[in-house]
């Protein structure tokens, strides 16, 4: 059985912080997919289409990485593409309150699937793309806190 895992978030934008917990798990799945959520309650910086095709351009050369967007339940959507793993990344205590009440409610929800974490790397715990969206608002330089290839498209 191959061992797929989803990566669920917002991405709004994707960030550094994000693409090295991908980058990190590679090595651990056969596919690892990583899932928009559509929350429509959410405003949103960049449209669904900007953000999927931001995903495409970071792994375009990466066989292993899938894009997909999805309505509804983690869970449910981690079952239609026979997902038995979630990655998460925790940057904080904080984070790590949030992601343990999910974990658990997840797999409350579906006992099949496993959440697995990842601790942030110390240079991107203090990044999140509520503090990227924040910086791009006011023309600030952004650079630094995303994946070269997003910031170049971010620029043209
Ligand atoms: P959500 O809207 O579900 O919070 P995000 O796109 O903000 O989605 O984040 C998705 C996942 O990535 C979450 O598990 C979050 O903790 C993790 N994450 C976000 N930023 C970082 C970072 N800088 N380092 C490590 N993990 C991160």
């Amino acid at each position: 059985m191959s061992r797929i895992a989803v990566f669920p978030g917002s991405f709004d934008p994707i960030t550094i912080g994000h693409y090295d917990i991908v980058q990190r798990a590679l090595p651990l799945f056969d596919k690892i997919i990583v899932a928009i959520g559509q929350n429509s309650n959410k405003k949103y910086l960049f449209s669904l289409e900007q953000r999927l095709d931001f995903l495409d351009r970071l792994w375009e050369n990466e066989p292993k990485v899938e894009r997909n967007a999805y309505k509804g339940l983690t869970t449910d959507f981690c079952k239609t593409e026979n997902a038995n793993y979630l990655l998460r990344g925790i940057r904080s205590a904080a984070d790590f309150e949030y992601e343990k009440t999910i974990a658990q409610l997840n797999k409350d929800l579906n006992p099949d699937i496993e959440t697995v974490f990842f601790m942030s790397a110390p240079q991107y715990s203090h990044i999140s793309s509520t503090i990227v969206r924040e910086i791009l608002l006011n023309n600030g330089k952004a650079h630094r806190f995303l994946p070269a290839k997003i910031h170049e498209l971010m620029v043209v």
